[in-house]
């Protein structure tokens, strides 16, 4: 089975070919992180002007890269949601003419499902159940996936996001967006015992998510430096904050996996491929006795394979979408 991928939720137009599943034939993500630098974050206007100019392009040669041709492909999958409503609709509008105009099935899916499914990409074997701590620049959850397509939501962020809190630190601190892969690279270089900054674990048993907290911390901190006239060492401060939020994601993961009784853990999302976050999470579950899962950073990140990946799985359970299918910037998880 042959499956043509589009992606186009947030800032990164992307097209991929994946066979059965579980081998990608290629795998194209055409960025605007060097476009909306200039505005500090997503411009949502200009993320869908830029897509509809990428899309084509990125198609064809996901098509040539992989060496078929749209007659090969079984079906088409694309993000229907939860995204840029502009952004979405730019990647659908076209999954859907090419669905038309080739007689092909269409298959729409949830983005953060291909975030998760990135998972089963370079891991032939890797199968449900298992946990699966999804950290995006959007989405903060933690979610038991029992089956393929099966997913419980047993906590989520109450306020930011963890790519988001990465992001908003950044830029208080002078790295610019995006700040995760900055405050990444800067900690290396700091001291993570520098500045103690809280570690929002909520209520005891709870497994959602609070970053929002931590954020102000760093922020507060930052001005009360700089108003008694003290140094601010942003490798400190970076290394300080990312060392907060690894430790609540760490430990809540575990705590999860322990009381659904699941001997596997997966990651997903962008902040998936944060070295420290990576690094203490293999520690964690070497100690504790479970396998671990995390896709390279290339698919963590926004690409078309993983979506290409959760289609094949829908189309095999007989998901297909009418060309009514619009886009849904609200889609929750497990919902069509
Ligand atoms: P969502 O998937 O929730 O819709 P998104 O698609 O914008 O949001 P992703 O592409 O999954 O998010 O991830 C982007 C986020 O990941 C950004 O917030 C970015 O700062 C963060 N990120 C990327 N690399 C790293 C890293 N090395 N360390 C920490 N955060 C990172
Ligand atoms: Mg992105
Ligand atoms: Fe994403």
């Amino acid at each position: 089975i042959l499956i043509l991928a589009v992606e186009s939720s947030c800032d990164e137009t992307a097209a991929a070919v994946v066979k059965n599943g579980r081998e990608v034939l290629s795998n194209i993500i055409s960025s605007q992180i060097a476009l909306h630098t200039l505005y500090g974050g997503v411009v949502p206007e200009i993320a869908s002007r830029k897509h509809i100019e990428a899309i084509d392009g990125v198609i064809t040669q996901a098509l040539q890269e992989a060496g078929v041709t749209l007659e090969d492909i079984d079906a088409i999958g694309v993000t229907y949601g939860p995204g840029l409503v502009g952004a979405l609709l730019v990647g659908l509008a076209e999954a859907k003419a090419l669905a038309f105009a080739a007689n092909k099935p269409l298959v729409g899916v949830h983005h953060i499902e291909g975030h998760i499914c990135a998972n089963y990409i370079e891991n032939k074997d890797f199968e449900p159940p298992y946990m699966a701590l999804v950290v995006s620049g959007g989405h903060s959850h933690l979610v038991y996936v029992s089956d393929y397509g099966k997913y419980e939501i047993l906590g989520r962020t109450r306020d930011d996001a963890a790519g988001e809190a990465y992001d908003k630190v950044a830029r208080a601190i002078g790295m610019g967006y995006p700040g995760g892969p900055k405050i990444d690279a800067a900690a290396k270089k700091g001291n993570p015992n520098a500045v103690k900054f809280p570690r929002v674990f909520l209520e005891e048993d709870s497994y959602d998510f609070s970053f929002s907290g931590l954020k102000s911390a760093v922020l507060n901190y930052v001005n009360k430096q700089k108003m008694m006239g003290e140094p601010i060492v942003p490798e400190d401060i970076a290394a300080s904050f990312q060392q907060a939020v690894v430790e609540v994601l760490v430990e809540k993961t575990i705590h999860a996996a322990k009381e659904r009784g699941v001997k596997q853990i997966a990651m997903a999302g962008g902040v998936a491929s944060n070295s420290a976050l990576r690094e203490t999470m293999r520690k964690a579950c070497e100690k504790e006795g479970f396998y671990l899962s995390i896709p390279s950073p290339i698919l963590c990140t926004d690409n078309a394979a993983m979506i290409g990946c959760a289609a094949y799985y829908e189309y095999m359970a007989g998901v297909r979408d009418g060309f009514d299918l619009n886009a849904n910037p609200g889609l929750k998880l497990g919902e069509r």
